[in-house]
């Protein structure tokens, strides 16, 4: 297989750098090892929620925090990828959501302050339009509604939570009873998601609801309002109830982050774009500085994929890209130590909860974002790293991963094409 540009993975970086390489009219090839964290996501992207990893006090303006954090760390990954491209890469995600056909909003001069499932005010940059009048900053009260016998939403324990963080307005909770479930079956998110894009099943929930909740309130919903077609689903149960209405991501499987990453992918396949699937890769053939090619682990056979330059768009924990030994931990393609620890447990803390030292462990990365050596040499001269699996930074506490994935994809794809 040759291609100009070939991506390797499937999250949001794979995404922004395979958008960014098709939108310059050069080939390219998407290699879609398997499921990313993408399913899993809140769902929305999240450029920079706190200025530094113990703050408290969420950012108000992304483009002005990322400005300072780059000023402040220059080896960073935005400082790294470029604020032109943090900007760019903004607009080319949110022009590429418009053109697939989803309906999202945000811009860079101002995050969302969202409730989560468990009612804690979330930081966000940009986020599905049906999630977006749970804005904090708005001051109506909420009314949180859950479904009877549904257990991934409980709205008692969310709206308790919400009230004690957020205090502005009256939160309280309902619980409904959707035609067809009920406490003695067992359903999930993409059932409900299934149910309420057939018409007569909407619009009883809806009757229930508006005889439960009074006027002037907005109403949260757990993320279920359509599978396949979210965006009239919610449009029409919005219009039903006659309260401006929310989305809240439930905890994983919730529907919002898949129809986001399913939509794209088919919207990249519609393009022309070739995706290899199942294949995950396991090494680079580098020759004078160059990688000739990245081999993939195909069904019953080993595939290699030539091309010009490649984009290598890992995660580095939560899929498993690096290989961890008992002391090293190595990369996946150059087989590159890239951690060396004599007590292995020094990579990991105690506490869940604290910072912990293996989310800094990555790629050594040049200023133009290629993997490098120990002494800042690219390890091949034609590739470039995307997304999480860089050192030397967490991304956890500040609430930057998602924006950091665009950008780095933005500026790796842009390398890749000036290679
Ligand atoms: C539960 C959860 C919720 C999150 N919620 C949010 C959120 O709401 N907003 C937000 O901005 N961020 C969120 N994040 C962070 C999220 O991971 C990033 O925003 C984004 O998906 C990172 O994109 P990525 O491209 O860096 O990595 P990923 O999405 O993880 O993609 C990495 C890719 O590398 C591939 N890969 C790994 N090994 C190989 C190999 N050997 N060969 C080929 N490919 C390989 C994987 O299959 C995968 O496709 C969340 C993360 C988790 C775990």
């Amino acid at each position: 297989m040759k291609t100009d540009v070939a991506v390797i993975g499937t999250g949001l970086s794979a995404l922004a750098a395979a958008r960014t390489i098709q939108q310059s009219g050069r080939q390219v090839v998407l290699v879609w090892p398997g499921l990313s964290s993408l399913y899993f996501l809140f769902a929305t992207v999240d450029v920079i929620g706190y200025p530094t990893a113990t703050s408290t006090e969420p950012v108000a303006d992304p483009a002005e925090a990322v400005a300072r954090l780059i000023t402040r760390e220059p080896t960073h990954p935005y400082a790294r990828a470029g604020i032109d491209a943090v900007h760019a890469s903004t607009r080319l995600m949110l022009e590429w959501f418009k053109e697939a056909g989803l309906a999202w909003e945000g811009a860079l001069n101002r995050n969302f302050l969202l409730p989560t499932a468990t009612g804690t005010p979330k930081p966000c940059c940009l986020a599905p339009a049906s999630m977006t009048a749970g804005d904090l900053s708005r001051p109506e009260p909420i009314v949180l509604c859950g479904f009877t016998g549904y257990r991934d939403f409980a709205p008692e324990l969310a709206a308790s939570n919400l009230e004690r963080q957020w205090g502005a307005a009256a939160v309280s909770a309902v619980r409904v009873t959707a035609p067809g479930y009920g406490p003695d079956r067992l359903f999930t998110s993409v059932d409900l998601a299934r149910s309420f894009e057939d018409a007569t099943f909407r619009d009883a929930v809806a009757a229930e609801l508006r005889e439960r909740v009074g006027d002037g309130v907005r109403i949260g919903v757990p993320g279920v309002l359509g599978l396949t077609r979210p965006n009239e689903t919610f449009a029409a149960f919005q219009r039903a109830v006659g309260h401006p209405i929310f989305e809240i991501p439930t905890v994983p499987p919730s529907v919002i982050a898949p129809r986001l990453f399913d939509r794209l992918r088919k919207h990249l396949q519609e393009a022309g774009i070739e995706i290899i699937w199942a294949a995950p890769g396991h090494a680079a053939e580098v020759t004078d500085g160059r990688c000739r090619s990245i081999l993939l682990k195909a069904a019953g056979h080993e595939l290699p994929v030539e091309a010009a330059a490649y984009v290598v768009a890992l995660e580095d924990w939560v899929d498993g890209a690096f290989r961890a030994g008992v002391h090293t931990v190595r990369d996946p393609f150059f087989h590159q130590p890239i951690a060396w620890n004599k007590v292995p447990t020094d990579r990991t803390a105690e506490s869940l909860f604290s910072t912990q030292p293996f989310e800094q462990v990555g790629y050594a990365l040049t200023d133009r974002l290629q993997p490098a050596d120990e002494n800042g040499k690219p390890l091949a001269r034609n590739v470039f790293c995307a997304g999480g699996a860089m050192a030397g930074y967490d991304p956890t506490g500040t609430k930057s991963r998602g924006g950091m994935a665009i950008a780095t994809g933005y500026r790796a794809a842009q390398e890749a094409l000036a290679a």
